[in-house]
Formats: structure tokens, sequence, C-alpha cells
């Protein structure tokens, strides 16, 4: 299932540090974001201060620690990483902001995820570059200001929704990351071809682009699959015919499913008649937890177009059918 996963793991992360833009420049799709940064960027350089509290959001894989990463790149500002579940009290999180160097870029990944004492001390932190230390407990507890740094927040987050207002209000610029088209994917897929030194034909980039669920994370993983595919069976020449080999043999379709995408999508079909189904019934047909089947599959299926979601339950669409080789039934979805 780890092939079209969003997320990644930590080998992977290393091998993904190396494929990474350094430069707003070199960052590839996201127009209206790389634009509306750039805005906000060149604005803070000009006035000689840091910029607004940056807030990202989208699902994973689609560029958010890079670009806090060019972020900081761009101010020529030293960066500071860390995430939500790792400020598990607010300890932790002013032993970060004491310790933060004027101008300072600090990202806080699944900002949502972050504990709630940490999350006050954030908002006065974002808001007046102070944070009030508690000594004590009890009654006798007093808090003793303590000024930090200007610095700059970045936080991301894959549900904005799931931020509470008085942290989401006190973002200055809120960045939303759309998946990526194909066109855009392909050429993600040909700056890492150039850095991993693999040639790759117009005809490849677009059977892996296709594939790739709009997300570069996947794009890149894909691309390395189809390499050593490549080097093992086909003399290191990578060609539509070896992506596409590759990608069947890891069981990844013509349009990113996988088998447990056609596993669920089978199930609704053939044993629900397309539906409406409830979720856990449709888990227990397939074999999986129903949260894996809520979290994993789901939502890449209902934004294809091939699942909806409706009060009584999941549906196929005219599409699903269409996409397992058979004719919809004209009672069918969409
Ligand atoms: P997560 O939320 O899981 O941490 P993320 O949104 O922070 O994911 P990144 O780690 O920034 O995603 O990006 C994943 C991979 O995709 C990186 O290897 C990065 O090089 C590549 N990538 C992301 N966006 C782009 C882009 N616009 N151009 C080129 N490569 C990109």
């Amino acid at each position: 299932r780890d092939l079209v996963s969003p997320d990644a793991d930590g080998d992977e992360r290393a091998i993904e540090a190396a494929l990474r833009p350094k430069r707003l420049s070199e960052f590839i799709g996201q127009g209206r974001v790389r634009e509306q940064l750039s805005l906000v960027l060149e604005g803070a350089l000009r006035r000689g201060r840091p910029p607004d509290h940056v807030l990202m959001s989208g699902a994973p894989g689609l560029g958010k620690t890079t670009l806090a990463m060019i972020i900081a790149a761009e101010l020529g500002a030293p960066l500071r990483l860390s995430s939500g579940p790792a400020l598990e009290r607010a300890g932790d999180l002013a032993a970060i902001l004491s310790t933060l160097a004027e101008g300072e870029v600090l990202f806080i990944d699944e900002i949502h995820r972050m504990a709630r004492p940490a999350e006050e001390m954030l908002y006065l932190a974002m808001e007046d570059f102070r944070v009030d230390i508690v000594v004590g407990k009890g009654p006798g507890a007093t808090a003793i200001p303590l000024d930090i740094a200007p610095f700059t927040l970045v936080g991301a987050t894959t549900r904005a929704g799931l931020l509470p207002a008085p942290l989401r209000d006190r973002f200055g610029f809120v960045a939303h990351m759309d998946f990526y088209t194909p066109e855009e994917l392909e050429q993600v897929l040909y700056r890492s071809a150039r850095l991993l030194g693999v040639t790759l034909p117009p005809d490849a980039a677009r059977e892996i682009a296709r594939r790739s669920r709009g997300t570069p994370r996947i794009a890149n993983r894909l691309l390395r699959r189809v390499r050593d595919f490549s080097e093992v069976r086909a003399g290191g020449e990578v060609s539509r015919e070896t992506a596409a080999a590759a990608l069947n043999l890891y069981e990844v379709d013509a349009e990113g499913l996988d088998r447990l995408d056609r596993a669920v999508l089978g199930a609704l079909l053939h044993k629900f008649g397309g539906g409406p189904v409830g979720l856990s019934t449709l888990a227990v047909a397939v074999g999986e937890e129903p949260e894996t089947v809520e979290v994993v599959a789901e939502p890449f299926l209902v934004r294809q177009g091939l699942i909806a979601r409706t009060p009584r339950g999941r549906v196929a669409t005219a599409a699903a059918w269409t996409h397992l080789g058979l004719s919809p039934p004209p009672t069918a979805f969409g």
C-alpha cells in the first residue's frame, strides 16, 4: 500500500531532501500561492522586518515543508523545524521560542495537533513576541513575561478547518495548496529525473504523472520504482513501456488507483450493486479497518469522482463502473 501513500517514512525523507527545490523560482506549480508568497517576502525584505506569519494548508506531499524551507532561504533567515505532536507541553514550545534568533523562521508541521497549553502560549508569541513563563503551581503560581526575538511562524496543516479560530486569525497569510495538474507533475518529474541522472522521455513522464494522484511526493516515488525496473529489466532505458510495466507490477493502475482502491470499488459494485452501503460494511467486505478505508482509499476515490458520499452511505458513480470495465446500470449515480 506504501507506493501511493501520500505520507513519507524516515528513509524516504532523506531521499526527498535531495529532490527539494531550494528557491521559489525552482518551485513548480501552485502559481497563485507562489505569486502571493513572493509579494509577502519581497515586502518584508524591503521593510527589513520579518513577514507576517504564514499558514499553509493542503494534503500531505504537496510541498508544504519544501515551501517553508524556501521561505527561510528567500529571507536569508535561519530555519527551525518542529511539529504539532512534538509540542506536548507548553515548556516544549517555550524552549524553542526563547532561543529563536532575530528573524528566524519557525516551521510547525501538523500544527493542528499541537497540545492546548502550547497553543495558548503561541498566541501571545505570534502577536506580541512574548511568552509568559509560569513558575510554581496552584494559587502561588506567577507568570514571568519574557520577550522573544521577532520571528516568522510558518504553520502547516492538512486540515485548516481543524484549527481553532484564534490561531487561524493570527496568520497574516494563508496559502491553500491544491493538487497538481498532470502537466505540473511532468515538470516535477523532469526536474527529479535530471537530479537522479535519469533520461525521461515525454511519454514516460506523462505515464507516471497521470498515475501520481496529483502529488509530487508520489510522482517522485513512482519515478524511482520506474528507474529500478528499467535498470534491472531494460538496460537502464526508461520508456513509456517500462514505466507502464513497472507501475502495473506494483499494482498502480492507469488512474493511480492501487490494490486497496480497486478492492473497495470492486466490493461496492459486485457485492452491493453500487451502494449505498455503510463504511463499516464496506470495510468488512475488503478485510480492512473502517479507518483505513476512510482515510487512505476514500478521499482519492471521491476526488476522482468514482465514489460519492451520501447520507445513506457510499455510492459508486457511473465512472466507477466504467473504470472496472463494466457498463453502468441506468440507475447509476452521476
Ligand atoms: P508532509 O505534509 O507529508 O510533510 P509536504 O506537503 O510537506 O508533506 P514536502 O515534504 O515538502 O511535502 O514534499 C514532498 C516531496 O515532493 C519533496 O521531495 C519535494 O522535493 C517534492 N516537491 C513538492 N513540491 C514540489 C514542487 N512544487 N516542485 C518540485 N518538487 C516538489
